[in-house]
């Protein structure tokens, strides 16, 4: 039996993809077929652009997710535009520095809001769709923190801890429903997220030396992760974390 990871006549909601791992999954799920409804603060013109290229349909709306107030209007434009949503990415997601002892609450609320709440209303917006066609499949973006405690990132380890959560959550309630539920745990990965954290040379080498494949990730490699997990390839996956850390986890 051929395994398949054809995306052809598929539409994949993806979230913040005007640049970073989103612009990275989008992309690669426009190569693999798919047309891309893109929801971010602005059209992600190269990203248009690039997937226009690959012979791909895509739609903009235009949303802010600190809330979760657009998230049906989001659902309706999509389903109004493209017909249906086949696969829906969480991707949009921030992060806030400061020692614990110092953090604010402003920053707790904001890196919950988008990173955590929204997500899992998106899901369950979508999920309803997804469940009345008897057929989905969600990613939503973990981190390894995740997996691990992080340092002075209180809000956003609180924010991916719950994301994993979620995730095996909905797996548990949707798999028998025909929704495939997974997340990414993206490594270090070159993008407006850790700038801050590549800016610091101390720091910046510290993680390196860390990861076994010797390099800092780019947006391109979360791409295969998302193609498999928006695909029939991986019908039988189900609440699980793949982490694309290029070995962070196995040190
Ligand atoms: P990024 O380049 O900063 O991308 C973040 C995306 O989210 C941008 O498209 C951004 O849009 C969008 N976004 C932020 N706030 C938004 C809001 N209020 N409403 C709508 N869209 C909003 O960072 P990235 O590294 O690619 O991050 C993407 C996802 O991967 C995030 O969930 C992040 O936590 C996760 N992640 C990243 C890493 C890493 O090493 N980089 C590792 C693990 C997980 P604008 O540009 O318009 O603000």
């Amino acid at each position: 039996m051929a395994i398949s990871f054809d995306l052809s006549g598929k539409v994949a909601l993806v979230t913040g993809a005007n640049t970073g791992i989103g612009q990275g999954i989008a992309l690669a799920l426009a190569g693999a077929g798919a047309d891309l409804v893109l929801v971010g603060h602005l059209p992600p013109e190269e990203t248009i652009s690039a997937a226009g290229k690959l012979g791909r349909k895509t739609w903009f709306i235009e949303a802010d997710l600190l809330t979760i107030e657009p998230v049906e209007g989001i659902v309706q434009q999509a389903l109004d535009a493209a017909g249906r949503i086949d696969i829906l990415v969480n991707n949009a997601g921030i992060i806030r520095r400061a020692d614990s002892t110092e953090f604010s609450e402003r920053d707790w609320d904001e890196v919950m809001n988008i990173n955590v709440k929204t997500v899992f209303f998106m899901c369950q917006r979508v999920g309803r769709h997804m469940i009345e066609r008897g057929s989905g499949k969600i990613i939503n973006i973990a981190s390894m923190l995740s997996f691990q405690g992080g340092i002075r990132v209180p809000s956003y380890t609180a924010s991916k801890s719950g994301v994993a959560g979620i995730t095996r959550l909905l797996a548990n309630e949707w798999a028998g429903k025909g929704i495939n539920i997974n997340a990414i745990a993206p490594g270090y990965v070159a993008t407006d997220n850790t700038a801050q954290l590549r800016a610091d040379p101390e720091r910046s080498q510290a993680i390196l030396d860390r990861i076994p494949a010797g390099r800092w990730a780019s947006p391109e490699d979360m791409g295969g992760a998302a193609v498999f997990l928006a695909s029939p390839a991986s019908d039988y996956v189900q609440g699980h974390v793949l982490a694309v850390d290029g070995g962070w986890l196995a040190r």
